[in-house]
């Protein structure tokens, strides 16, 4: 009789062993969990080694008060999720976001319909739709953001990975940082991010007329001259006079309008009468009543040839 009891339990450990290795073996949780590289344990910044972590060097906005509008058709947590992204943003750095009706910097949109990337879900999609290249940064002047998938995060993590990319900022190879291409709810920030933010925009937004390619020839007692002026800074220029100076003398003036950031005009002087023989020295100024970013490129100095 033991021997039998012993049989059937032994019999029975041995089906429910079996059963439990197949589930083990056939039934695998379905959840997806990312292996993190040692060297990104604990880390939540961008990057480790203090690369680039914008699509190019000095991508900013003109300014770092920074208009934006959220689209009439997202509907209600998708705008709670963009404003709750623009306010950890807010909170984190010096950028400041208001909302504007029409003319906004940064349009955030949102779509209800699922879009698949062969193996993923798209989440939503982001970056800068208008870039303009000066001599010292890359002005964003227009940005937007998707926003597909609603968050099923505590934090909006969605709207603020899309965010990141409209200001500029990359993918993460750091499985623990928000703009890894894959989105968990526990990615965070970091303190790379803020810091880049903070580092671009404390450049004041200002204008910074320049001269490039200016050229000058004088036939007798009169001057012909060229000279390109473009707006490298942050802000459109406002009036600004340009002055041509003979050794000194000022010999014309005239008015420039406004000039957009990265556009540039050409002025093109014929026959400057001056009133003194041989001078030696042409001098053409920007003279501008505004703050710019840098007033020494604001004069050059042409030297007559021997
Ligand atoms: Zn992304």
């Amino acid at each position: 009789m033991k021997e039998l009891i012993f049989g059937i339990l032994s019999f029975l450990f041995i089906v429910s062993a079996s059963a439990l290795l197949f589930l083990y073996w056939f039934a695998p949780f379905n959840d997806v969990e990312f292996i993190t590289k040692p060297e990104f344990r604990n880390n939540y910044n961008f990057s480790l080694n203090g690369t680039t972590i914008q699509f190019y060097e000095n991508l900013r906005y003109p300014s770092e008060r920074i208009s934006y509008k959220i689209d009439d058709i997202c509907n209600l947590q998708k705008k709670a999720d963009a404003e709750n992204a623009i306010e950890i943003l807010e909170n984190l750095t010096i950028l400041d976001f208001y909302p504007v009706i029409t003319n906004e910097e940064i349009f955030i949109t949102c779509e209800n319909k699922i879009k698949t990337d062969e193996r993923f879900f798209v989440a939503g999609e982001g970056g800068p739709t208008n870039i303009t290249k000066t001599e010292n940064f890359n002005v964003i002047l227009h940005g937007g953001v998707l926003l597909l998938r609603k968050s099923e995060c505590e934090r909006p993590n969605i709207a603020l990975h899309e965010l990141l990319h409209a200001i500029g900022f990359d993918h993460s190879t750091n499985p623990n940082n928000i703009m890894y291409n894959i989105s968990k709810c526990s990615q965070v920030l970091g303190d790379d991010i803020p810091e880049t933010i903070n580092k671009i925009y404390s450049v004041e937004s200002k204008a910074d007329l320049s001269f490039e390619n200016v050229s000058a020839a004088i036939k007798g007692r009169y001057i012909d001259l060229n000279a390109t002026i473009r707006n490298n800074g942050l802000k459109i220029s406002d009036n600004a006079k340009i002055m041509i100076f003979a050794d000194d003398k000022l010999q014309k003036e005239v008015e420039i309008e406004p000039i957009q950031i990265g556009y540039g005009i050409t002025l093109t002087f014929k026959n400057i009468f001056v009133s003194d023989f041989n001078v030696k020295e042409i001098k053409v100024a920007i003279n501008s009543s505004v703050e710019e970013l840098d007033k020494n490129n604001n004069q050059i100095i042409l030297e007559t040839k021997k």
